[in-house]
């Protein structure tokens, strides 16, 4: 079997009943993703808008698209018509927006909240103070258009099993304790996305119901 559908299956079959798999095709080819594509599988994420519009607009439109990068109010627009979830919210500004757009193309777009878990001070996402703060106002109660899923986190690049079994099961906290206090009657408040190539085994243990995959998948990114 070739690289990249063998990777796939071998992957699948590890995760088989746990979690989503989402294979991230960020930096990788049309024929990469068709490669994939051709095995029947279809959920693909990426983490720029300008990448993720353009492979929209070439691939074939069942494939369902997950935006799992930073992601600027100003570009919103260019995903909302498409995008089957938004994993990366982190403000209550950026939330508005996708409230918005969402309106606009008469739909409700799907959302995960972007938490910080990991040391590096570098990665995106919100605190529990901020988190806290977002779902307790008013503004977030008005919001029609969007749905919230559950939420999102990448723990701290680094090999050490202990930190990255804290920082997942900090994700798995954060999670059991709004779904408790905010979304006790929504009963689709169920994604903990968490776990990418060199730590998905570590995610399904602690809970994780989403895998984002890409390198271990397609092969390592050359940038
Ligand atoms: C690139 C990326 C992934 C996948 O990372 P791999 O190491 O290639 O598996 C997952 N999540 C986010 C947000 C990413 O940017």
């Amino acid at each position: 079997m070739e690289a990249i559908p063998g990777n796939l299956k071998e992957i699948q079959s590890v995760i088989a009943g746990k979690a989503k798999l989402i294979a991230i095709s960020k930096t990788k080819s049309k024929e990469e993703i068709l490669k994939v594509y051709s095995t029947g599988f279809r959920a693909f994420g990426e983490n720029k808008v300008q990448e993720l519009v353009a492979k929209w607009k070439d691939l074939p439109k069942d494939i369902e698209w997950h935006m799992v990068g930073h992601l600027q109010t100003n570009k919103v627009k260019y995903i909302a018509p498409f995008v089957s979830k938004i994993h990366s919210v982190d403000s209550l500004r950026l939330l508005r927006t996708i409230n918005k757009e969402g309106k606009k193309n008469k739909r409700v777009i799907p959302c995960l909240f972007q938490m910080h878990i990991a040391l590096e001070e570098s990665k995106f996402g919100l605190s529990m103070e901020e988190l806290l703060e977002l779902l307790s106002s008013e503004d977030f109660g008005n919001l029609k258009n969007i749905r919230m899923d559950g939420v999102m986190g990448m723990a701290t690049l680094i090999n050490d099993e202990q930190t990255i079994i804290k920082e997942f099961k900090h994700l798995k906290q954060i999670f059991d304790q709004i779904k408790q206090k905010y979304f006790n009657s929504s009963p689709g408040f169920i994604d903990i996305s968490m776990g990418m190539s060199h730590d998905y085994k570590i995610a399904l243990d602690e809970g994780s119901t989403i895998v984002r995959i890409g390198n271990a998948i397609f092969g390592a990114r050359k940038n």
